[in-house]
């Protein structure tokens, strides 16, 4: 049985472990450490009902749009509901790029971008960050079919500034797909870049709204190009629990505030006490921060997931190695500093 050669030459993404049973102290999936918004629970025990899960759910997930449109201050054809963003991200693949296509991002990112690439048996065009986490000028891929850009970045969480994805835009011939998994925690959005007609701007539930296990994502786009992708999409992509629970989500807008100043302030702790161990840590404006150091950090990771505590070695083809750390709770900080000063 053959497969398409692009697929069987593929090796697949490659998630972050989700341990099964025992006390794991997990950093390393982005996940928040605080539950959702307390009204997502309620929205989902009022919506259980046999009659709501017999029948199919709103294809087009209405309600959430209009709610998600009120929040970014667009009209509801400008937005679209996936099941998980990289629901959005699939969807953005088949509908712009060809067969023996180009889809281009700078490096080291989001891996799954390539894994994209390689399904629909694309080109995959990388351009390396420069020191300092900036885009090389001038981009060399401008003519790709398809531009990736994770904004704040993952590894590094950093983020260009909206001038910076400016002047990215101004040099691409097709769209800008500017992926903000983790914008609720940083400065400032590119939302209003939205208004230029060729970019999408992703989000997910998953990160900031602490609702991952739901699978909810949205992008943000003209309607013309949200009218095309809508056309793209499975056509029931979002089932009827998640969609009740993302519109109670993204509604509580003081719950996310308040968790995401939580997250922050442990953050910048989380920085400086591991600066003061010897890591070079790279200031971020997501829930994670990109770890490095002169020495092999591998042996760290291994240590650390050994007293049952996760976090993501990463390790990226011409540029090298570091830890990505995501950030907990000031308990669960607390945890792996102890750990951390025992080991290194
Ligand atoms: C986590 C993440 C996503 C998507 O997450 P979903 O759970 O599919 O919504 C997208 N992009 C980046 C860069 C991420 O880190």
């Amino acid at each position: 049985m053959n497969v398409r050669p692009n697929v069987a030459a593929m090796t697949g993404y490659v998630p972050g472990e989700q341990p099964r049973g025992g006390p794991v102290l997990k950093l390393n999936t982005n996940e928040s450490p605080y539950p959702p918004s307390p009204r997502v629970i309620e929205a989902l025990r009022a919506a259980l009902t046999d009659d709501a899960l017999r029948k199919y759910p709103d294809a087009t997930a209405a309600d959430f749009r209009s709610a998600a449109a009120a929040v970014h201050g667009v009209p509801p054809e400008q937005v679209i509901a996936g099941n998980g963003s990289d629901d959005i991200l699939t969807i953005l693949v088949r509908a712009f790029v060809p067969e023996g296509g180009v889809i281009a991002s700078p490096t080291p990112s989001y891996t799954l971008y390539r894994n994209l690439a390689e399904i629909q048996a694309a080109e995959f065009r990388t351009a390396p960050f420069t020191e300092d986490w900036k885009l090389p000028d001038p981009w060399p891929h401008a003519d790709a079919d398809l531009t990736f850009l994770a904004n704040p970045n993952s590894p590094s969480g950093t983020r260009l500034g909206v001038d910076e994805v400016a002047r990215l835009l101004a040099q691409l011939r097709g769209p800008l797909v500017l992926d903000e998994a983790y914008v609720d925690f940083a400065e400032a959005d590119g939302i209003d870049l939205v208004a230029t007609g060729r970019v999408i701007v992703t989000r997910t539930l998953s990160k900031s709204y602490a609702l991952a296990g739901l699978r909810f994502g949205y992008g943000v786009a003209s309607p013309q190009i949200i009218g095309e992708l809508m056309k793209v999409k499975d056509s029931y992509n979002c089932d009827v629990l998640s969609q009740v629970a993302a519109t109670a989500a993204v509604a509580d807008r003081g719950y996310l505030r308040e968790t995401v100043r939580k997250m922050n302030a442990t953050r910048e702790r989380m920085r400086s006490t591991l600066m003061e161990m010897g890591f070079d840590v790279t200031p971020s404006e997501a829930n994670f921060l990109w770890c490095r150091r002169t020495a092999p950090v591998r042996p760290v990771y291994e240590s650390l997931r050994e007293q049952g505590i996760l976090i993501r070695y990463m390790s990226y083809p011409e540029y090298g190695e570091g830890l990505r750390i995501s950030v907990g709770t000031d308990g669960e900080v607390d945890k792996l500093f102890s750990e951390l000063c025992g080991l290194l």
